[in-house]
């Protein structure tokens, strides 16, 4: 998972300081490494870039202090190509037709096949990564515009794309016809801005425009905001259902639905299928679980409570790529409140089950506190399958619940029962129509039609 940012001010006042702050706000999705490019005048390319958290990658003083009216930025988490500096993003290339940068969030399906027809055809990549793909396929058509050829390169592309791109002095958001990953347009005063998220709107006080569409590209410059269709024709959309489950920020929303309020759906409906009668109280996972928890005691009347504290200064664990951080991490963020857990009853209320790493933790750490029972419901239905769209679920063999069935993995986490919810459930709370959301990773309902390895070149 990626975020990423772009702003662009018509006046030409500075908005680096602003991309800086929307990747700021947008750090949720990616920790490995943060980047910003603009352009000076109309032809150089600058970037800045760094390994680390956006406020240890990027020096806001330095950024505050370069004059640029239009830049983008991006924060990564390597779901393909490693982590590295030469794949942290943006990537920027000064092409026949000028200079481009392009932030990328999602993961394309066919790029390896693109790759090695670019390759055959003597393309140099410079990094590991899928999105450079998309630039070479823009250089391999220079006889085109730059945009007619940003199009065409879109246009072959299968999987998941939200981009956020600088051609030449303009500023160009576009989201995959598929609609896999969340994109929204913003305006503060003459200001223009792209997002991942609305929350990154809101912290640079811009107001929310519109989501750009699956299958849009927009382009903004000092004429304004124009709207270009990918030329690509497709059945249903895709929008990750993962992302209301985990991924977003809670105050975010997406697609008209806000994520606070869709976790908490999840909690209730939770609640009326997987009831934990005996239970005293409720509590969440901290913080994955916490707003499904006060869904699910709303619903079931049973009072909610902070069972576990997090050490807020420790980041997510899941992000970090090695298991030794991983086991770590969990260690060192969370401590229970042994009083509360002290011959009680608990359900235990988590977004999601991965490896199950996180669960038999927990649910140890709570019995171990005095707990007499741990019922853990888990706020989505069982994770059954990769993603191959942007979130780095791991294989099928490290995927807790492709393994064991579910008394094998109750047993495994140790809690006296484990409950999942319905695909159905998950689809109704989310209100979206199933046909618009992707559940790949709970069903194994994949986007299909020969996307994996077609170049169509
Ligand atoms: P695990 O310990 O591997 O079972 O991880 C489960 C925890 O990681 C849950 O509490 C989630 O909040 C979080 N999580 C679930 N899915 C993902 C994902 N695809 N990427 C990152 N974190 C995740
Ligand atoms: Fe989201 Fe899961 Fe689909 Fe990946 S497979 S896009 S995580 S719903």
């Amino acid at each position: 998972m990626c975020g990423v940012f772009g702003a662009f001010s018509p006046s030409g006042s500075s908005v680096l300081e602003d991309v800086y702050l929307g990747l700021y706000a947008l750090q949720h999705r990616g920790q490995e490494s943060a980047g910003i490019s603009w352009i000076n005048g109309e032809e150089n390319i600058h970037s800045l870039k760094g390994m680390g958290l956006v406020h240890i990658a990027l020096d806001q003083k330095k950024l505050a202090s370069i004059h640029a009216g239009c830049a983008i930025g991006h924060v990564r988490y390597s779901t393909t190509g490693e982590s590295l500096l030469a794949n942290a993003q943006p990537l920027a290339a000064k092409y026949a037709r000028g200079p481009i940068a392009i932030a990328h969030n999602g993961n394309l399906t066919n790029s390896d096949g693109i790759r090695r027809y670019l390759e055959n055809r003597g393309a140099i990549f410079q990094s590991t990564t899928d999105t450079e793909v998309i630039i070479h396929l823009m250089a391999h058509q220079s006889h085109k515009p730059p945009l007619d050829a940003l199009v065409d390169s879109l246009r072959r592309l299968r999987g998941a794309y939200s981009l956020s791109v600088l051609l030449g002095n303009r500023l160009i958001g576009a989201r995959d016809p598929w609609g896999f990953r969340p994109l929204v347009l913003g305006k503060r005063e003459d200001v223009t801005y792209i997002a991942s998220e609305t929350c990154a709107l809101d912290i640079v006080g811009a107001e929310f425009i519109r989501d750009v569409e699956p299958g849009e590209i927009v382009v903004i410059d000092s004429t304004g905001i124009k709207s270009v269709r990918i030329p690509v024709r497709t059945t249903r959309h895709f929008a990750c259902s993962f992302e209301y489950v985990y991924f977003a920020r809670p105050d975010s929303v997406i697609d008209g639905r806000s994520v606070y309020k869709v976790r908490k759906a999840l909690g209730e409906k939770l609640a009326a299928g997987a009831p934990a009668p005996s239970a005293d109280f409720v509590t969440g996972m901290p913080d994955s679980g916490t707003l499904a928890a006060l869904g699910y005691s709303e619903a079931s009347g049973k009072p909610f409570e902070i069972a576990v504290v997090r050490n807020r200064y420790v980041g997510r664990t899941f992000i970090q790529p090695t298991d030794l951080v991983r086991n770590l991490g969990v260690r060192i963020k969370l401590n229970p409140i042994r009083e509360l857990l002290k011959e009680r009853e608990v359900v235990v209320v988590d977004d999601s089950i991965v490896r199950g790493t996180t669960a038999r933790r927990i649910v140890n750490m709570m019995r171990e506190n005095g707990a007499s029972a741990v019922h853990l419901r888990i706020a989505s239905p069982p994770v059954r399958f990769p993603c191959y769209y942007g979130i780095d679920t791991p294989t099928c063999e490290e995927l807790a619940a492709a393994q064991l069935d579910l008394p094998s993995l109750e047993k495994m986490v140790g809690a006296d029962s484990l409950r999942y919810m319905s695909a159905e459930d998950l689809v109704a709370a989310i209100g979206k129509p199933r046909c618009e959301l992707c559940t790949a990773c709970f069903t194994g309902d994949y986007l299909q039609g020969g996307d994996e390895d077609g170049t169509d070149l």
